[in-house]
């Protein structure tokens, strides 16, 4: 799928916006079966730390950490929707969530893998526990 590097999103509400520097499209579009993304059911791609600008509403962003406490999960306080994450195997990237970009329907995305993060690969055998 090819959109432009520079990408508007926002939040059901409208309340977060942000824009994604997306220079190679969509990166590693995915889902995952960890214990809070299984619930959340977003479909998840990757953006360096500095490839998210928000534009509107910082402070009505919420932060959400479990387990380890290294992730940091936002989501709009007002409307819900998880925007962004940034991550634990990969701290100097965020996910964010798919859904939130502007003109994409992110349903309509073909063969989405599933990772593994029951098993995260920073986890150890008590930590899952
Ligand atoms: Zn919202």
């Amino acid at each position: 799928m090819k959109i432009n590097p520079i990408h508007k999103a926002s939040c059901h509400c409208g309340a977060v916006q942000f824009e994604l520097s997306l220079p190679n499209g969509l990166d590693d579009p995915r889902r995952c079966d960890c214990s809070m993304c299984q619930r959340r059911g977003a479909i998840v791609a990757s953006v360096t730390l500095d490839g998210i600008k928000i534009i509107k509403g910082e402070d009505k962003l919420s932060l959400y950490q479990f387990n380890t406490m290294m992730a940091k999960h936002y989501f709009c306080s007002v409307c819900g929707i998880y925007t962004h994450h940034q991550r634990r195997s990969n701290p100097t990237q965020y996910g964010f969530n798919v859904a939130c970009l502007e003109g994409v329907n992110a349903l309509k995305l073909k063969d989405i893998p599933t990772y593994d993060g029951v098993n995260h690969p920073s986890d150890n055998e008590e930590s899952k526990l």
